[in-house]
Parts: C-alpha cells; structure tokens; sequence
C-alpha cells in the first residue's frame, strides 16, 4: 500500500514521467537482488533473475503517464497558457482546478478558465488557467483532486492509470524478491501511453530491454463496466477495444487464478473483455510478442466524473488492487510451469479423448 500510496501521489504527464523514474531508481537502490535498465526511449525495465536462469522471463508491462498539462507560458500575470495531453472531454474541463508542479518543487494552484478542443472536437488540447502566481514553462499540471487518499474500501488518486498498475507490479517484485521465483520475471514500465502508446511501440519496435521469448502481461486500470463491476476482482482482460490477447497464456493466467481462488479464501477475479480503450497488449501483439492483459475496473476513467459532470479523482477498489498483486505473485511462482500455445490444455483434452474414443 506504502508503494501505491506514493507513486500514485507523483505528478506524471505524457513524456513527462521524470519522477516516477526517479522514485523507481530509488526503489531499486534499496533492493539488492533487483536490476534496472532503460532503452533509448526512456522506458524503464526492473528484473529480477530467477532460481532457474535461461528459460523464457515473464514481464509485466504498465505505463506511468497520465493525462495532464504541460505549462507553456504566461499569458498575462494571472493567466497561464498550458498544453493538455492525453485524452479527457473537454467539456468536462471548465472551472476544475489545477496544480502547477514545477523542477524546483515549488508548486501553483489554479482553476481553469478556458479550455480549446483539438481537431476530434471532444478531446482537450489546450486551457488556459488562472494562477496566483507566475507559473514556469515545462511545469506539469495534474488536477486539483483528493490525492492518494483511502476511503471506504476504496483509493482516490489523481492519477490511478496506470501508475496504480505499476504500482501493483513494484509490490510483486518486492514481494518475490524475498524468495526468487524460479523464471525470471521482469516489470517493464512505458512511457506516454496517453498519447497512443509511444514508449511501448518504442519497446516493441527494435527491442532493446523486451526478447521475443517474453510472456508479457499487460496491466491497465480500465474503465468500469456493467459486467466488471469494482469490489469483485482483478480482472483477466482476454481483450480490449483494438484486439484479443494470446489464447494460450490468457488461459495460463485463467487457470492460476482459478488454482488461487481453490486455495485461499477471500481472493475473487473475473475475466471479461474490456473495451474501454486500447492497452499496450495490443501493441506488443502488433509486433509478434506473446501478451496477455490484466486490470482493475477504475472509476471516474481518466478523472471524469460523467454523471456529476465534473472533473474528479480517479478512484480503485482497494480490494481488488491487493488481490491483483496477490496474482501478479502466483503467476510469477508458476510461470516455469506454463506450457506454450495450449500444451496443457490439449494434454487434458486428449486423455480425456483416450478414455472415451471407444464409444465413439
Ligand atoms: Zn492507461
């Protein structure tokens, strides 16, 4: 919680995700037996070696960027001009306030009093705030909302997505690091997903810190649904709006939540497709890496609050992140065990056809 807590608490933008690495670096310093690396493109992968080194690794990808604002410059002495990225409604957007987190940590509130449209008509490209004092250009602007609070079960952030995920993935580690699982397992952290998956097509394309024998799971905080409701578990995403995921490792992480569901009490999942929006699965499988999802239902998706009109925190069930941390650590404890393609599965199938052929 510790980890969660304080990541999500960092100001992070697309291509503007300094302190979330920084505040990574540190957590690796701290633990020995853990590894850091990053690519040309600034995306940051954190391993551990397995017991068993040379077989297939396990990688756990989430993006630490979240729509926000980059400051531009000053307009007059109480206005600044600032550049949106990442997606969120524009007309979500008038009057909520802001905060200017500048290199100095020196920080500025404000309240936004215009805010302009990009070429989609809905999506936010630039506002302009009102400031009580100059803010510096390159300053990140995050919205005003409660911050890494903890209330009836539930955690409300300024950002959730995806800096929650990769929180969950850092608490795995620093759960298996303790007692190294047999399979290397890896969490790889991207940047600027917000504006159409920048870091991991970077990863993807000419693979520096990824090897095409990676099982990678992708992690997101998606838009609740009906069917996936918050408070019922982490849920194994088979798909997302773009793609479905590999077939033979989405059944391998069904089958270990299953196994952990059967042996302890009080961990719940589901598994469903979640067509919110697109995730970096989709990706990694555009670029022939065997990827499958996993997600927590988010509330308030990218801090719009739709029914109140307003913008507002994002907001997990508490529940549900630790129970996605719990399988984040089966699946790495069993991953030697998974069996390309569906090898297992047709084992079962076919003692089955054994058995019975006879009264066909
Ligand atoms: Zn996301």
């Amino acid at each position: 919680m510790r980890i969660l807590k304080e990541l999500c608490a960092l100001p992070t933008v697309p291509f503007e995700e300094g302190r979330v690495v920084e505040w990574v670096e540190g957590f690796v310093r701290g633990r020995p037996r853990l590894r850091v690396e990053r690519d040309e493109w600034g995306n940051v992968l954190v391993e551990l070696k397995g017991k068993k080194n040379g077989g297939p690794r396990w990688v756990f990808g989430a993006h630490i960027d979240h729509p926000g604002m980059v400051a531009k410059g000053m307009v007059d002495r109480r206005i600044v001009e600032a550049e949106f990225r990442g997606w969120v409604l524009v007309e979500l957007v008038m009057g909520a306030k802001v905060r200017f987190f500048e290199e100095s940590g020196r920080e500025v509130a404000g309240k936004v009093i215009q805010a302009t449209a990009g070429e989609d008509g809905g999506r936010t490209a630039s506002v302009r705030v009102r400031v009580g004092e100059a803010v510096a250009p390159g300053a990140i602007g995050m919205w005003d909302v409660e911050n890494a609070v903890l209330k009836g079960g539930k955690f409300y952030a300024r950002a959730c997505d995806d800096v929650a995920g990769a929180a969950a993935a850092l608490s795995m580690m620093d759960e298996l690091r303790r007692d190294p699982p047999t399979a290397t397992v890896a969490v790889l952290l991207t940047r600027a997903e917000e504006e159409g998956f920048i870091g991991a097509i970077g990863a993807a394309k000419r693979p520096r810190l990824l090897r095409k024998t990676d099982r990678i799971v992708s992690i997101e905080t998606s838009a609740m649904q009906a069917y996936t409701p918050q408070g019922a578990g982490p849920i194994i995403r088979v798909g997302d709006k773009t793609s479905v995921f590999d077939s033979g490792l989405t059944c391998f992480l069904t089958q270990q939540a299953e196994a952990l569901k059967k042996r302890s009490k009080g961990f719940a999942y589901q598994r469903a497709l979640m067509p919110g929006g697109t995730c970096e699965a989709t990706v990694y499988d555009a670029y022939g890496f065997m990827a499958a999802a996993i997600c927590v239902a988010l509330g308030n998706y990218h801090n719009m609050d739709r029914q109140g009109k307003r913008i507002g925190a994002e907001y997990v069930d508490v529940g549900d992140w630790k129970s996605m941390v719990r399988l984040f650590v089966a699946i790495a404890r069993h991953g030697h065990e998974y069996r390309e393609g569906h090898g297992a599965l047709r084992e079962r199938i076919e003692a089955r056809f054994a058995k019975l052929k006879r009264l066909l």
